[in-house]
């Protein structure tokens, strides 16, 4: 959550705009006389709680969030009213200073530190026979090892710290890239010592961090990585994709594995487009990053992972891995849900009984290919592990699969999919699908409370997103200007963005696109400040690995403008609706009435020039 969203989240919109207005509470929302135009004879004025949105469907016409609100109100700009808010909610700004871009020089810093670790590790593995011959014995060759950049940490308490601190690093600085440690009697540790490493690199192939394997058995655990550091964040980074991307892209097919040597060996065998996360079920985020390649996402189990015990605990809990060992990349029940809301498709292949992918991949490179053929979606995958074969279960086996099964198939998001699966389940299980229908679990408030919330999560995504991309390319908004004429629609306006940041975003990249006298990527930098300019440099950079050459992503671009386009519009009928409800309830003048019908048909008209536009570009 961002700095802006936080406070959004935190100050009360009905508590604050009521503290200058007199609201009255009309059903989940509170009606009152618009503060910003002459408004006496019916309340126009609507606070939406649930949204965090006030509207006035009065003159003004306008509607916003609680920055948008004080903004109005107070006459402040955006910084201004971020610096009061944050304050009433408590929240600690911190201010765009030269700091920051010290930071950013600091981990210039940090990365070139671990680059030189990397050179540490990598001679010191090829002075080490015994380990290069035991890498070399399971079949990797040299030229992999290398670009993967594999090395090796020697069983030694400080000789990486020696040979940086000799270069001119600094005790503080090996800290905080994660390399070494600090005693509590005081002194600093390696923390990697007789272990493989393995480079952990971000998508644009920057360093991050380290995994790190046991090269002697007896040692615990088999697998640590770098701690927590500004760099390493393991539940956004997966190892292999700097390599990947163009054989994701290429394949159309992104490879989720388990280890390290896993993704090692099929690169090795042709199969670039494997990747793996560092022993923790898979985050959105890491989908999230895969899906900007490929919206086929496999994951290929090692059988021990893919067997019973695990599906059945990564079934209750979406559990965050211990450092202790590499724990299965699967969670079934977290894994529908992201596909969901990603618009991604995930399908599972267990592994054969004993084998790794390594030893799949490397005996063999066409049976590899042959295996992920035989991926089944995650539901079905699931549902084959729990009935099996055998068609002998017993009416309390039969209650316990679906009660199991059940969960998942009611958070596949299609509806048409959902009871696909329901009648396949009912099918499998011999019993009739309305008797399952009992079964079915009942939605516990909580869900109920957390599903908008996701909404909403994913909605800002789309919205940051979309700005990224008008960001990096301001000229950008004629394209979808044009696209958006010619469904007979206004052309993008800031209030297609919900966040009052976004908005001033948005604007700064409409200035920059009125002059010449900059670059628009130039313009927009020097319009924003603090926050707001943090924010749109963070979306930019999360914007620059779209691709426009590639087919289907110019079509899958407008379809985003589209969606926030559609989310407008459905909000302002939402809206509408509420407050057509409590204009007649007040039995007012006609005219009101008239001319909220006469809005409302208007927008129906545009969501479905917006429908048919969407289904064009699914
Ligand atoms: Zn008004």
């Amino acid at each position: 959550m961002t700095v802006v969203e936080e406070i959004k989240d935190r100050v009360d919109i009905a508590e604050l705009i009521g503290e200058s207005l007199q609201l009255k509470k009309s059903g989940k929302n509170f009606t009152g006389f618009c503060p910003f135009h002459a408004n006496t004879r019916t309340p126009a004025f609507v606070v939406f709680p649930d949204t965090g949105t006030w509207r006035c469907f009065g003159a003004c016409n306008e509607g916003g969030d609680v920055y948008k609100y004080v903004m109005k109100k107070e006459g402040w700009d955006f910084p201004q009213a971020l610096q009061n808010l944050a304050e009433r909610a408590g929240v600690e700004l911190r201010p765009r200073t030269p700091e920051q871009e010290e930071q950013e020089e600091a981990q210039v810093g940090l990365r070139g530190l671990l680059e030189s670790a990397v050179t540490f590790y990598r001679n010191n593995l090829l002075h080490s026979d015994q380990v290069l011959g035991y890498l070399q014995g399971r079949g990797f060759s040299s030229e992999a090892l290398e670009s993967f950049g594999v090395g090796y940490a020697p069983d030694s308490w400080d000789a990486l710290q020696a040979f940086l601190l000799e270069k001119g690093h600094k005790h503080e600085q090996l800290v905080e890239a994660g390399l070494i440690a600090k005693r509590e009697n005081g002194g600093f540790y390696d923390r990697f010592r007789n272990r493989i490493m393995f480079p952990i690199r971000d998508a644009r192939g920057r360093m991050a961090g380290f995994g790190a394997r046991i090269s002697d058995p007896k040692d615990q655990p088999k697998f640590i990585n770098s701690p927590q550091t500004v760099l390493f964040d393991k539940g956004r980074l997966l190892f292999g994709l700097d390599g990947a991307r163009k054989a994701i892209r290429a394949a159309d097919q992104a490879v989720v594995v388990e280890g390290y040597f896993d993704v090692i060996a099929l690169h090795q065998a042709g199969h670039g487009n494997a990747v793996s996360p560092m022993g923790t079920a898979l985050t959105s985020h890491q989908l999230r990053s895969l899906k900007r390649y490929s919206r086929n996402i496999v994951l290929a189990l090692d059988a021990d992972a893919a067997g019973n015990q695990a599906t059945l605990r990564g079934l209750n809990v979406a559990r965050e891995a211990l450092d202790r060992e590499p724990d299965p990349v699967f969670d079934a029940r977290g894994l529908v849900r992201h596909e969901g809301r990603l618009d991604a498709e995930i399908r599972i292949v267990g592994l054969p009984e004993g084998k790794d992918p390594d030893e799949v991949a490397l005996e063999d490179p066409e049976a590899w290919t042959d295996l992920l053929r035989k991926a089944s979606p995650v539901v079905e995958y699931v549902m084959d592990l729990l009935i099996g074969p055998s068609d002998s279960q017993d009416a309390k086996q039969k209650a316990a699969i679906a009660r199991q099964v059940l969960p998942l198939i009611e958070d596949v998001a299609d509806p048409v999919e959902r009871e696909a699966y329901r009648q396949g389940l009912a099918r499998r299980l011999k019993v009739d699908e309305r008797a399952m229908m009992g079964w079915r679990p009942k939605r516990t408030t909580r869900t109920q409370a957390s599903a908008p919330d996701l909404q909403q999560v994913d909605s800002m995504a789309t919205e940051g997103f979309c700005l990224g991309l008008l960001l990096r390319d301001p000229e950008l908004t004629y394209w979808i200007d044009r696209q958006l004429h010619a469904l007979e629609l206004e052309g993008l306006s800031s209030q297609d963005f919900i966040g009052t940041d976004s908005q001033v975003i948005f604007k700064a990249v409409q200035s920059s696109l009125g002059q010449v006298d900059e670059e628009p990527t130039e313009r927009w930098k020097a319009l924003l400040d603090g926050t707001a300019l943090d924010q749109a440099i963070a979306f930019a950079s999360k914007a620059e690995e779209v691709d426009f050459a590639r087919p289907k992503v110019a079509d899958a671009v407008s379809a985003d403008f589209f969606r926030l386009r559609m989310r407008r519009v459905e909000g302002l009928l939402e809206q509408l609706s509420f407050q057509q409800q409590a204009v007649q309830e007040l039995e007012t003048v006609e005219q009101e009435m008239i001319s909220l019908a006469k809005k409302a048909q208007n927008l129906v008209t545009q969501k479905r020039r917006l429908d048919v536009a969407l289904a064009g570009r699914k």
